[in-house]
């Protein structure tokens, strides 16, 4: 299995090495040549088993020889032991032919620890046999940073260093990334919002100089892996709801477009999937040009589902990338329109996204009312993310198609929004219920790429 890089100069890479290397060396993001499918008696044959199972089958043709199958499956299993629910991904019935797939029950309580787990455990299993150390380097809008703290914290082989925009998350996203103890975790409060996180550890991914003297290595939501180790609760759910003979849909609460792409991917591989319906809060880029409005960035409006609070989707690259026939210097030459300020999409690309993606955008009055509507209809607390899923979901999906509205994290996550909406104080789960006494620690640090990278080099453990 090769992949490619989405502006086509970098170098074809096998799975072990896309992963390590997270972004291109072109800048653009590694995807696989081609999509290997999954024929409908193997999907079929997914009923039934457990999420480790489910999750070797349908990533095991993506990673070559990068892993045996008694390797990949201990990963796996590694893996996923911290998840609070047997099931790991469990459905629950919001309404008539509506679900919520509930991907909260990780050790950081948000869908993210999916594929940060894994590729923690994927990372070591491969540094260790290589002998080698790498620094992680990623930027968060809250949730991507905590599990990724939470995944590598006390590893041999890694360093990670976080980014986030100072004030701008969650207490609990915060202390989650702050309290970790371990020598080898760094969590950097950054003056400057999410968007200005992302472009700094580009920024340094983009001077090779540095890149290769520290070994950067990137976990962000560009890293294929992580795509990759998503797909499989697509599979998991709508198996559970008749897959592969009955079709289902899909709404994602979309920031950087990881998760939506996943569902993607899985459509590609056979699995029967209607729409894949992109839901974004009052930032709206997407939604905007899932609309024909072009791709144009705007400013980044705080919200109270903090982590869709971007304005640059970095994996919608992807999408524009088979949209555009998979041709590598009109991606290029996109992405230096975006620089400038942003672009518009041809006629034939905006056909093949909406063969796939439909979209809607939630207010931040809507979102809070859905919370509040849930609660009462279905007896579901929702977390601000999950509660503009759900409603993108209840104004456009179908009675004939049931509908997987993905619930990306735990309400307690983010318990200030979620009681002014219901009224509810939603409690963390008991093994995190100390955590407003842990101690924290954490460096606040300005916006600029020399100050960064000095910081980061003075700060590696080995
Ligand atoms: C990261 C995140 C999202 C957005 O996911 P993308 O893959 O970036 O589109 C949505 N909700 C929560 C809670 C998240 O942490």
């Amino acid at each position: 299995m090769k992949y490619i890089s989405t502006r086509g100069t970098a170098p074809v890479l096998g799975f072990e090495d896309a992963m390590l290397t997270g972004l291109a060396r072109d800048g653009g993001l590694y995807v696989p040549e081609r999509i290997p499918t999954m024929a409908p008696g193997d999907i079929a044959a997914l009923a039934g088993l457990s999420y480790e199972e489910t999750a070797f089958r349908v990533m095991r043709p993506f990673i070559g020889d990068t892993f045996s199958d008694a390797e990949f499956r201990a990963i796996i299993d590694r893996a996923y032991s911290g998840f609070a629910h047997a099931a790991r991904a469990p459905l629950v019935q919001l309404a008539p032919n509506h679900f919520l797939l509930e991907l909260f029950h990780g050790p950081t309580l948000a869908f993210k620890d999916f594929a940060m787990q894994l590729i923690g455990q994927m990372f070591e299993t491969a540094l260790s046999r290589r002998g080698e150390r790498v620094t992680i380097v990623g930027a968060t809008s809250g949730d991507t940073g905590s599990a990724a703290i939470e995944a590598f914290r006390g590893l041999d082989a890694v360093d990670v260093f976080i980014l986030y925009p100072h004030g701008r998350i969650s207490e609990v996203q915060r202390r989650q990334m702050t309290t970790p103890s371990e020598a080898n975790v760094h969590a950097l409060a950054v003056d400057g919002d999410f968007d200005d996180c992302q472009a700094r550890v580009k920024d340094m991914f983009n001077d090779f100089e540095f890149r290769d003297g520290v070994r950067l290595a990137g976990v962000n939501s560009i890293n294929w892996a992580r795509v990759l180790a998503q797909v499989v609760y697509y599979f998991s759910s709508a198996v559970s709801l008749g897959a592969p003979a009955r079709a289902v849909s899909f709404t994602v609460p979309t920031g950087n477009f990881g998760d939506v792409f996943a569902g993607y991917i899985a459509k590609r591989m056979g699995l029967p999937v209607g729409r894949l319906m992109v839901a974004t809060n009052q930032n709206d880029i997407l939604h905007r040009c899932l609309s024909g409005h072009g791709y144009h960035k705007g400013e980044t409006l705080p919200s109270i589902s903090p982590s869709m609070d971007i304005q640059v989707s970095s994996n919608f690259e992807r999408a524009l990338f088979d949209a555009y026939d998979r041709e590598g210097a009109a991606v290029a030459q996109l992405m230096a329109e975006l620089a400038r300020g942003g672009f518009d999409v041809s006629q034939g690309a905006m056909q093949a996204l909406a063969e796939h993606y439909g979209s809607g955008r939630v207010s931040e009055d809507e979102t809070r009312a859905t919370i509040a509507a849930t609660l009462t209809g279905a007896g579901e607390l929702l977390c601000p993310h999950s509660a503009v899923g759900v409603r993108v979901a209840e104004d456009t999906r179908d009675s004939a198609t049931p509908m997987i509205t993905l619930a990306t994290a735990h309400p307690a996550k983010f318990p200030a929004a979620v009681e002014a909406a219901s009224g509810v104080h939603p409690p963390l789960p008991p093994h995190m219920s100390d955590l407003y006494d842990r101690s924290e620690r954490v460096t606040r640090i300005a916006n600029d790429l020399e100050t960064l990278k000095a910081h980061i080099r003075g700060h590696i453990v080995h």
